[in-house]
This record gives C-alpha cells, sequence and structure tokens, in this order.
C-alpha cells in the first residue's frame, strides 16, 4: 500500500530547522523512480472525478509532483513562489509557519478567471502555506478545486484551515 511504502522511506529529523521541530524529510522518495511513479499515478486517480483547470505546485518540493502530475492529466503547471522569484507581475501573501512567518507569490496571468486551482504542495503541517496559496488563488478570480499532499501531519489539523476553500483535501499518508 502506498501510504505504508512512503513512511518507510520518509525519516523523522530531529531539531532541524530549529530545536523542537521534528522534520519530514521526503528526499529519499525521489531516489525510487518506482514509488514516485506510484505516487503521481495515485494522485491522478484520486484526481480523476475532480473538474480542474490548473495545478499550482508550491516552492520547493511541491514542484516535484506538481509538475509530473500536471504532465500526466495535460494540465497546465503554475509555480507558487517564494518571495522575489518570479519575474513578471505578481499577487503576494504573507502568513503564519509553524516555524516563523512567510511569503508566498504568484504570476497575475498564472491562470484565467474563473479557473479551477488544484494546490499540491509535498506536505501537510498548520495548512498555513496552502491556505495562503489559496488566499491568492481567489484574488486571481480562481476556485479551489481541491488540495493535495504527499503526507498530512493529522495532529497539526491543518486541514481544519483547507474546509473553508474546499473539501477535496487528498493526502497518501498521515
Ligand atoms: P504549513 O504551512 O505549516 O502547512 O507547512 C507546510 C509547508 O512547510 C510546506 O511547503 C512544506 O514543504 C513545509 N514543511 C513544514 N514542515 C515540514 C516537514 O516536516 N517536512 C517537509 N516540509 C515541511
Amino acid at each position: 500500500m502506498i501510504s505504508k511504502k512512503i513512511q518507510s522511506v520518509v525519516r523523522d529529523i530531529y531539531d532541524f530547522p530549529k530545536p523542537g521541530i521534528v522534520f519530514k524529510d521526503v528526499t529519499p522518495i525521489f531516489k525510487d523512480p518506482a514509488l514516485c511513479t506510484e505516487i503521481v499515478d495515485a494522485f491522478a486517480e484520486k484526481l480523476a472525478h475532480l473538474d480542474i483547470d490548473v495545478i499550482a505546485g508550491v516552492e520547493s518540493r511541491g514542484f516535484l509532483f506538481g509538475l509530473m502530475l500536471a504532465n500526466k492529466l495535460n494540465k497546465p503547471f503554475v509555480p507558487v513562489r517564494k518571495p522575489g522569484k518570479l519575474p513578471f507581475s505578481i499577487v503576494t501573501k504573507s502568513y503564519e509557519l509553524e516555524y516563523g512567518t512567510a511569503t508566498i507569490e504568484i504570476h497575475t496571468d498564472a491562470f484565467a478567471p474563473g479557473s479551477r486551482v488544484f494546490v499540491h504542495d509535498d506536505l501537510l503541517a498548520t495548512g498555513g502555506t496552502a491556505a495562503a496559496t489559496a488566499d491568492l488563488i481567489f484574488e486571481l478570480g480562481g476556485t479551489v478545486a481541491g488540495f493535495g499532499f504527499v503526507i498530512a501531519l493529522g495532529f497539526l489539523h491543518g486541514e481544519e484551515k483547507l474546509l473553508p476553500f474546499s473539501s477535496n483535501i487528498i493526502s497518501l499518508t498521515t
């Protein structure tokens, strides 16, 4: 089962990036091409019933499966980036993170108004990043078709922040 396979390779790194934080290191997933294919296929299957125009991936690990998934579904991919990285005109949003504050940005022409945007990131913690992404999607006139994560840290209840935007919240493992 995919959730067990993901859990078996993801490792806990204690006190990263700050003392007291247990960081889930997902990088071993990317060393396993068969597992990567399985992950993309699992997302594609779970998204099959959703009406999606665009996939938005959050910097930086959300780019990895986000683009693969967008290609598999033959949909456009939109990068949601950290400040100062996008060269064209942008909308920007700052928010509270599990450790500190953060800002994300999207190009103003990332998608047409009315688009149904599926938000992907590697991991859901407090939900702040995905909710800020959803805010920017609304600011640009889009709607959130759903959220997809490789891992959701259930004990942080991040889903509660996302439910006002969409109840389609997909996690391959918790
Ligand atoms: P949230 O905004 O608190 O939900 O945090 C999610 C964001 O922080 C995502 O972009 C993740 O990539 C990153 N993140 C937070 N905690 C972890 C972790 O333990 N492992 C990997 N990424 C994490």
